[in-house]
């Protein structure tokens, strides 16, 4: 993938590029800093980043595994409380 520059700011080789949808609706390419302030999110049907690649001089994206976002969450435990103790 060819990306020149951001095209919310015009920031041009970016190291990370967000593909993604911003909150008004249409998608763009967008620089980390545009992304966190015009972006809708990362994910299926938000948006996928990209890492500039220096020797091919192209964006690659970059798996899901290797960005790190995914996080475990943890469950709130809900059910320390009994729900009708006196039955
Ligand atoms: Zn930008």
């Amino acid at each position: 993938m060819k990306v020149k520059a951001c095209q919310l700011c015009g920031a041009e080789r970016c190291e990370v590029i967000v593909d993604g949808a911003t909150r008004s609706g249409p998608w763009a390419y967008m620089c980390v800093d545009c992304h966190k302030e015009a972006g809708y999110g990362l994910g299926i049907g938000r948006g996928q980043m990209y890492k500039l690649d220096p020797t091919t001089n192209e964006y690659v994206r970059v798996p899901d595994e290797i960005r790190g976002t995914r996080q475990t969450v943890t469950q709130p435990s809900t059910n320390n409380a009994p729900l009708n103790p006196r039955g």
